[in-house]
């Protein structure tokens, strides 16, 4: 089933620049769905929409009935990682990964099982009290993803996440990804213009074609099944 579909999807910005034409497309419950193509042509414009961060000047996205319900109720069901981890410096790992439940106004008492879970999830249970600093970049995007996943959101969306690792961190963070997914049953929306990453991550590819939000593939590995 659809948990959201876009139809006729379209955003202009202010500047007359149109990063997204006639999107039409599906994101389905438990799949794990890459957005592929070249910079430029409107993935990360398609994400933010999603994110309910940017508006479409035309078209629909409709959730999912039950989702709707949930999502009145349950406002940060949504989980975000961007390219850039974005961390407070000043705050300890702990610290970073508390603050969507903060600012929700959780105590750190009471958030403490929940972010020492999403800590375990993304291998960094001992590293609650380091630093930013003292992180390498693989590192500081582990507590990325640990702070979008700490408020147990059901869809996460990730704009290029691993983009400015290098090869072997990427890699390994691919196969933390899909334990992830694997174990938490969720929805993962994935922006990358990485061919192999799209390959090895999804059960489902949407190829972006540079003409701005066009679909004109759409590639898929296995629709019903998850990997294994
Ligand atoms: P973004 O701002 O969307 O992250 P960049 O233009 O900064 O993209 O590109 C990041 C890296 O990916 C650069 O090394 C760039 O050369 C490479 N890259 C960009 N577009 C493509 C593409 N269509 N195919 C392969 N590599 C690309
Ligand atoms: P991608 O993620 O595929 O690299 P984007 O969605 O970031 O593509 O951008 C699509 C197009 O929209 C690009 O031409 C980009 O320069 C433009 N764009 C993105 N965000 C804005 C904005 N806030 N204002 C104006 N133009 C933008």
């Amino acid at each position: 089933t659809a948990l959201l579909r876009l139809s006729g999807v379209g955003k202009r910005f202010a500047n007359a620049v149109t990063a997204l034409e006639g999107l039409d497309m599906d994101v389905r419950q438990g799949e794990f769905v890459s957005l592929l193509g070249p910079s430029g042509c409107g993935k990360s414009t398609a994400l933010r929409l999603i994110a309910g961060l940017t508006e479409p000047s035309e078209g629909r996205l409709d959730w999912h009935e039950e989702e709707t319900v949930r999502r009145v109720a349950e406002p940060r069901s949504i989980g975000f990682v961007f390219q850039e981890p974005t961390l407070m410096p000043w705050a300890s790992v702990f610290g970073n990964v508390h603050l969507p439940l903060k600012l929700a106004g959780t105590s750190r008492r009471e958030a403490e099982p929940a972010i020492a879970e999403a800590l375990e999830l993304v291998g960094l249970a001992g590293f609650r009290d380091a630093y930013p600093r003292e992180l390498s970049g693989g590192m500081k995007m582990r507590v990325s993803i640990a702070r979008a996943l700490v408020t147990k959101p059901r869809l996460l969306l990730m704009d290029e996440p691993f983009a400015a690792l290098d090869e072997i961190t990427r890699f390994k963070l691919n196969n933390d990804l899909l334990e992830v997914w694997r174990r938490l049953g969720c929805t993962i929306v994935f922006v990358t213009h990485s061919v192999f990453e799209s390959v090895y991550l999804s059960s489902r590819i949407l190829v972006f074609r540079a003409r701005p939000g066009r679909v004109s593939s759409e590639l898929v590995i296995d629709p019903n099944q998850p990997r294994d």
